[in-house]
């Protein structure tokens, strides 16, 4: 008697074992897929209260998911920004202060902490700075920076949002069977603006707010058109605007297309999905427009973010979140101990962010604090204080409103304890990626020298 119960006993006992290596999600088994998209504005998005029909796959995944009304980047600028993404560090930790700094060996990216723990890694890239050899490789079982189209204007290599999306399914298909890490970066809303049709003409130019603009000689977007977006002598600023909106409703197509096989492939309910960006772009904000990394105001820095475990949460979280929680998050939902160095928050573990957020680059700083932005440019020694609850494109400087004058100190000390502290120190060092010989010639062909 007693051996014939064993049976259904060890059973029960595999039954059980496989439930909890199967998910659901939070418990070891569940996969992890993390989207970022280069350049996206969280306001020209319909699930951020955009007017445009730019979104409808993104509203309709967030209208599922949990979604962080304020997230912040650390950086305005692809690598720092992605290098927080990756290992939750800050940027001068990193030592990564532009697009030619590698992510260093030294520091250990999410990537590799979840291939440890026995997650197939797989990422799937499209914005050329993020090539391989920049150390954003690191951690990767597979790490798929194929790039064969060509930006128009500035002709940088880039892969489009239909192929990023092919790629990824593809890889999806082959390895879904297994627990798998898959980050997916996608770079259509970066500029030069040139959605394919019909998305290049889906949104109307109109005249309302419209005004013409001078094109600038350099690729900065201060006071008019950067050169890099010069379309064809047009001047016109809600033209480009529409365009950029025609790349985010493009993308969004292929976004869809990515959630339909998580669905089909039964890891819609089942894994732990991360939408975000790398930064946003200047709509005019400040008198910048069309570029991003010059800046640390919320135009360049205010991120989308939003979160799906399953059917576990979902609606609105007003409370402050920063890139920098993206590591501690995927850590806490595979149950791996986050190392105590990292700064961020597991977003998922009941309590409320609003821990203090940092964004930085060289020479400008900032800090929020409570609904509080002091940002500090350096050359100048110039501060600004703004409530960006009440004033969220900081157009009221509150620095001299002696009703903020004991925040004012104690965000400011706050700020230079923030830039003083480097929990990587002397083990990670600035490391510059030099474009290969083969890459300088096809880039010199085009016209392009880095
Ligand atoms: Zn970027």
């Amino acid at each position: 008697m007693k051996a014939k119960h064993l049976i259904p006993i060890a059973a029960l006992v595999v039954v059980l074992a496989a439930l909890w290596l199967a998910g659901p999600f939070g418990e070891k088994g569940s996969s992890i897929i993390l989207i970022s998209v280069d350049t996206l504005r969280p306001d020209h998005l319909g699930c951020y209260g955009y007017d445009r029909k730019t979104s409808p796959s993104v509203d309709a995944f967030a209208g599922e998911s949990m979604l962080f009304s304020r997230c912040y980047a650390q950086a305005p600028t692809t690598r720092p920004s992605c290098g927080t993404i990756l290992s939750g560090y800050y940027p001068h930790e990193l030592k990564i202060f532009d697009n030619s700094d590698n992510l260093s060996p030294p520091v250990t990216t999410v990537a590799e902490r979840l291939r440890e723990a026995g997650y197939r890694t797989i990422g799937v890239v499209s914005n050329f700075v993020l090539r391989e050899g920049g150390g954003f490789e690191q951690g990767f079982d597979y790490y798929d920076d194929e790039m064969d189209d060509l930006e128009l204007v500035r002709g940088i290599p880039e892969r489009i949002a239909e192929k990023t999306t092919e790629t990824a399914i593809s890889l999806l298909r082959l390895h879904h069977r297994s627990r798998f890490f898959l980050w997916v970066h996608y770079q259509d809303p970066h500029g030069p603006y040139t959605p394919r049709p019909p998305f290049d003409t889906m949104f109307a130019v109109g005249s309302n707010g419209d005004r013409e603009l001078p094109v600038n000689d350099t690729v900065s977007g201060m006071g008019g058109i950067p050169s890099y977006q010069d379309l064809d002598g047009i001047r016109s600023y809600n033209h480009y605007v529409a365009r950029y909106d025609g790349e985010i409703r493009y993308f969004d197509e292929h976004f869809g297309r990515l959630v339909a096989e998580l669905k089909a492939l039964d890891l819609y309910d089942n894994s732990l999905i991360i939408f975000t960006a790398d930064h946003g772009e200047g709509m005019g904000e400040h008198d910048y427009y069309f570029a991003h990394g010059e800046y640390v105001y919320n135009s360049l820095v205010h991120v989308p973010l939003v979160i799906r475990r399953g059917r576990e949460e979902a609606g609105l979280r007003e409370d402050f979140a920063q890139l920098a929680d993206i590591v501690p998050t995927i850590l806490g939902a595979a149950r791996i101990k986050a190392d105590e160095t990292l700064h961020g928050s597991d977003l998922l573990d009941g309590s409320p962010g609003n821990h203090p957020v940092f964004s930085e680059m060289p020479g400008k700083y900032s800090i929020i604090e409570e609904g509080l932005k002091l940002v500090h440019h350096t050359e100048a020694n110039e501060y600004f204080l703004f409530d960006i609850g009440t004033d969220p494109d900081e157009k009221i400087n509150l620095l001299d409103d002696a009703a903020y004058a004991g925040r004012l100190n104690s965000m400011a000390a706050a700020l230079v304890e923030h830039l003083r502290q480097d929990v990587l120190g002397d083990r990670v060092r600035r490391d510059r990626q030099r474009l290969t010989r083969e890459e300088k010639e096809k880039l010199k062909a085009l016209g392009y020298v880095q």
